[in-house]
């Protein structure tokens, strides 16, 4: 469920007209429901209350400080991949405590900064890196806390780009290797390795690849004799875009907790789409419309720099018209909805049966609130968009959109040119 409704034909978000927003602060722009964030986190929180897990909610999927800020004061903890995620969380003012650290290119200053904050964990993805994180420890003569990025070799139904627990993908290492590590603590004397980490995939619809990952690093822990403190599930529950039927908050944790608690390990979770995939859409508005003798399409001023998922993973996202009341239901187009953009796989969707738009009328692109603005880029000198949320009754500019100036920050033309 989301705050994105119908009221009177006009889409609404929460209690605020979208394109009542869309006047005021123009368009394309993100919008994002509060209400929704915080309710898909609550619906975690609660399906695991039994456990008490540390959630921590994956910053790549959306970096906003006000969607990080709306969280952490819930108390979320968060799961950052790199020193500018630090540098959010911080802004954001989450607790270090609640901090946990993934990816397989950690840099010396960002281990550094990391271990300075004071994060709970680094999640481990190799030897080189592990060894690395024990050279800075020293340094600082701190003890810092890692788990071990275990690739569990399964392979969940989603796209091969977002499968990220098969044994020939870069993360993780494979049980001997975590093996060996475990073996050799001795090594690490400013560590402490307190427990494993999984992350097997993203848009994972059922509860079965968790439990065969789960299953084969509890496994692994009992044969090997070894202690841990921690298992951290990684994150990868899936939203609805289409017509999938993903898996409840309360259907995975039905189906995991007697698994987990079978064991007396601290349990972490690492969510991301499944808080900010439904919490935001894009707003987008009709430049023009083309029809050629092959194809009907309505070219939009948001485009692949904005939302990269259907171009670079054929993700469907729904559309709609933010005003349904101007259009008759028999008035259904096949059309192709396109961006600016000058590459062939500029689209947000293909071959969709949309009410007939005209130029000027307002889309919403739904579902984008994960991995719809943090993948978005200035490709073709486009300034990215505003970011808006939504409190109750009151819309706020959580980002103002770029301007020209923006596009050249950071960039000097050289004496020699001159
Ligand atoms: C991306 C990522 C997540 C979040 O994945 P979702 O599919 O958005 O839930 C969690 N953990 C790690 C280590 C990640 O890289």
């Amino acid at each position: 469920m989301h705050e994105f409704k119908f009221i009177d034909n006009e889409l609404c978000c929460e209690r605020v007209r979208v394109s009542d927003i869309a006047k005021n602060v123009d368009t394309p722009f993100y919008l994002y429901s509060h209400k929704t964030l915080i309710d898909h986190y609550m619906k975690l929180k609660a399906a695991f209350r039994s456990i008490k897990p540390l959630i921590c909610f994956s910053v790549k999927s959306n970096s906003n400080l006000a969607v990080l800020r709306a969280l952490v004061k819930k108390d979320a903890g968060l799961d950052i991949v790199s020193g500018g995620e630090l540098y959010r969380a911080s802004l954001a003012g989450a607790n270090p405590k609640r901090i946990v650290y993934a990816g397989v290119g950690k840099k010396q200053g960002e281990i550094r900064d990391a271990i300075k904050f004071g994060i709970h964990f680094f999640n481990v993805e190799s030897e080189e890196e592990i060894r690395a994180i024990q050279g800075i420890a020293r340094e600082l003569n701190k003890k810092v806390n890692v788990a071990i990025r275990i690739n569990p070799d399964v392979i969940p139904k989603t796209h091969s780009h977002i499968a990220t627990g098969k044994g020939d993908t870069k993360f993780g290492l494979d049980f001997e290797t975590a093996h060996k590590i475990f073996n050799s603590r001795w090594q690490y004397p400013n560590l402490d390795i307190k427990g494993l980490h999984i992350h097997i995939g993203s848009q994972i619809l059922d509860a079965r690849p968790f439990q065969e990952a789960i299953g084969k690093v509890l496994s692994f822990l009992k044969q090997n004799h070894i202690e841990a403190e921690y298992l951290n599930i990684g994150g990868g529950l899936g939203i609805v875009y289409a017509m999938e039927h993903p898996q409840t908050a309360d259907h995975f944790a039905k189906n995991i907790l007697p698994i987990l608690k079978k064991t007396r390990l601290k349990i972490i979770l690492e969510p991301g789409r499944f808080i900010s995939g439904p919490s935001g859409i894009l707003v987008t508005r009709v430049i023009y419309t083309k029809r050629t003798p092959r194809r009907n399409f309505l070219i939009v001023d948001s485009g692949m720099n904005d939302l990269l998922r259907p171009s670079l993973y054929a993700a469907y996202h729904k559309i709609v018209p933010v005003k349904s009341a101007e259009y008759d239901s028999s008035d259904l187009e096949r059309v192709d909805v396109v961006g600016p953009i000058c590459e062939t796989g500029d689209f947000l969707a293909k071959d969709r049966l949309l009410s007939q738009a005209k130029s000027g009328d307002l889309l919403a692109v739904m579902g984008a609130g994960a991995y719809g603005f943090t993948m978005s880029s200035n490709y073709n000198s486009r300034p990215r968009g505003a970011e808006v949320m939504v409190i109750g009754a009151r819309f706020h500019i959580v980002r103002r959109r770029e301007a020209y100036k923006d596009l050249v920050r950071g960039e000097t033309i050289p004496k020699a040119l001159r």
